[in-house]
């Protein structure tokens, strides 16, 4: 294959620029004709592709977000749409597609594969949320954003002998409060996978109110019931029940945005050059990820038909740590 296109899709993630750059060098490494899509699948569906040689990604390693856009795109998860896509990547003469992303658009990548067109899928977004990967590309970042902010509130919670709440993203996936739970020393930690309730989260902090610690550290996942905003009206309207006045921080698009950890890039690196081999060697269908240490590859029908589960040993460490 010879002509060969990369887009990035759905939330951005640190380390795609870095990606970007890892397919397009590893293809011109292969003497392949590389091409950018803009704005992801909207931009494959207005055949919106440009020319992308070595000098082209040349001071993008470093910088979060992706410079060939992302979006979410509606029309793509019609039929139409999808058809439309396919007759451009016909009409420009491309052989395969790189797809960086997470859950939504490796889904998309694998009803552009069922229509019989070559896809590699690269495992990436904040919300480590992607069957087929042990971790994906942007986790590492997004996590240390997040510790960052984290470790600060704590220091200035614990001044005061106050709760500091801070509420993480993730969607559906409590992966990362979990781990900035563990790793920020948290008290509580509250994800969509073992819901409590606010009474349960109030008791917890008083519990440790009364073993004399003077602050508590709740991280809450976005995507839990009880997220940052109802416990918040609940602790502030019966400090009674937590024994502590509580301080709320919702961290949101901040820890999307970052500068691209060193781990990020490496990983974006070894998805970037895996990606061009595996379609140099005429393997598609399949994402990108990592297990163990090493390079792992899915086919994309196992990656649609299952869910990524998280840890139960995981949850475990954070509680017995938060005595
Ligand atoms: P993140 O989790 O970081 O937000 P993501 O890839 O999961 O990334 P989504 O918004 O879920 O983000 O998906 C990105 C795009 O993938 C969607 O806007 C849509 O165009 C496409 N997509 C999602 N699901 C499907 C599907 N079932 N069929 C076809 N295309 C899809």
């Amino acid at each position: 294959m010879n002509r060969i296109a990369v887009l990035t899709s759905g939330g951005d993630a640190p380390g795609m620029n870095a990606a970007i750059r890892a397919v397009i060098r590893a293809g011109c490494d292969k003497e392949m004709k590389m091409f950018g899509v803009r704005d992801g699948y909207e931009g494959l569906i207005a055949g919106n592709l440009v020319r992308l040689r070595a000098r082209d990604v040349g001071g993008v390693i470093h910088l979060g977000g992706t410079f060939l856009g992302s979006a979410r795109s509606k029309e793509f998860k019609t039929p139409e749409g999808r058809a439309r896509a396919l007759r451009n990547l016909r009409e420009l003469n491309i052989e395969a597609l790189v797809i960086i992303g997470g859950n939504g658009s490796q889904m998309g990548a694998y009803e552009l594969s069922k229509l019989g067109f070559p896809v590699v899928g690269i495992a990436s977004t904040i919300d480590n949320d992607l069957y087929g990967s042990d971790v994906t590309l942007g986790v590492d970042t997004a996590t240390n954003i997040a510790l960052e902010a984290i470790d600060r509130l704590k220091v200035t919670a614990s001044s005061h002998r106050r709760a500091v709440l801070v509420e993480v993203m993730g969607r559906k996936c409590g992966y990362l409060a979990l781990i900035c739970g563990i790793a920020g020393g948290a008290e509580t930690i509250v994800i969509p996978e073992f819901e409590i309730t606010p009474d349960d989260v109030a008791e917890s902090m008083l519990d440790a109110f009364r073993r004399g610690k003077n602050h508590a550290l709740v991280v809450v996942s976005e995507g839990a019931k009880s997220n940052a905003t109802v416990l918040t009206q609940m602790l502030r309207q019966h400090q009674e029940l937590s024994g502590f006045e509580v301080r709320t921080t919702i961290l949101g698009h901040v820890q999307r945005g970052g500068v691209p950890s060193a781990s990020d890039r490496i990983l974006a690196a070894r998805f970037g050059i895996a990606a061009i081999e595996q379609i140099a060697a005429g393997n598609h269908g399949i994402l990108v990820g990592i297990h163990n240490g090493e390079m792992l590859y899915t086919p994309l029908a196992e990656v649609a038909a299952n869910k990524k589960l998280l840890d139960l040993n995981l949850f475990q460490m954070a509680k017995t740590l938060a005595t």
